[in-house]
């Protein structure tokens, strides 16, 4: 049990019928063990394939860019 409810990574609205939560995967913190992924069931398709891959590969991409100069 978790004392805070999912936010929608879709919508940013609060989760709060477990049957309509859809875990889309972990996203590592800064400065801790970092969060949970989720959304609403009907919005789990559109936040995007993997945003965890995404931020990844902006970042490379960034890096690639700032040292090519
Ligand atoms: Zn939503």
């Amino acid at each position: 049990m978790t004392s805070t409810l999912p936010v929608c990574r879709y919508c940013d609205g609060l989760i709060t019928d477990p049957d309509d939560a859809v875990y889309l995967g972990h996203e590592p913190g800064n400065s801790g063990p970092g969060w949970g992924i989720w959304a609403h069931r009907a919005h789990a398709d559109l936040v995007g394939p993997d945003p965890v891959a995404s931020r990844g590969l902006l970042r490379v991409l960034l890096a690639r860019a700032s040292s090519g100069r």
